[in-house]
């Protein structure tokens, strides 16, 4: 169950530095794609992240208030502007981001869900921005429909700042959260 998530860190430190971000400072946030579904990363301004291995996606934020933190909604305008940034993503693994994305905004109805197609032999939703009327083909990944809905609610989590993944991702570069 997605339930099940390990909670190594909370992101509140540079993924870099290990310094922890003031309420309100900018925030690079890095989406990867890790072997048990996606993890976050959080760099401040003044680190670089590794060049390996390559985010699926990326973002900048800020650091909401602690009392925000335990709530945090789901940001819809952020989470959308990823998704049509990957508008034209061939890479497989953000082509599947993107899917997992659409399945996200379609739950929250901020896209609608209009037909399934077949586009070069493979199957494509088009979804429409419920504000907008803009439509979206999005590929639909080799994957069944568990393990969508498994990343799709592991996604969610990750993107809420609640979990940057489990510990399999520690193949990534970084370090312990140890000091204060
Ligand atoms: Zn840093």
């Amino acid at each position: 169950m997605a339930s099940e998530w390990n909670m190594p860190r909370r992101g509140d430190a540079c993924a870099g530095c290990q310094r922890r971000f003031a309420v309100g400072a900018p925030v690079a946030v890095l989406l990867y794609e890790g072997t048990a579904g996606y993890e976050r990363r959080e760099y401040c301004e003044e680190c670089r992240p590794a060049p390996e291995p390559q985010p699926v996606a990326s973002w900048k934020t800020r650091r909401p208030a602690p009392t925000a933190a335990k709530a945090r909604p789901f940001d819809r305008e952020a989470i959308h502007g990823i998704f049509e940034r990957l508008e034209d993503a061939e890479e497989p693994q953000q082509v599947q981001l993107r899917f997992v994305l659409a399945l996200l905004l379609w739950r929250k109805k901020v896209l609608r869900l209009e037909r399934t197609l077949a586009v070069n032999g493979r199957e494509a939703w088009e979804f429409v921005a419920a504000q907008s009327g803009v439509s979206h083909r999005v590929v639909r990944p080799d994957l069944d429909e568990a393990q969508l809905e498994a990343l799709s609610a592991q996604l969610e989590q990750v993107l809420a700042g609640q979990t940057s993944g489990s510990p399999a991702g520690s193949d990534l570069p970084g370090q312990e959260d140890c000091d204060g």
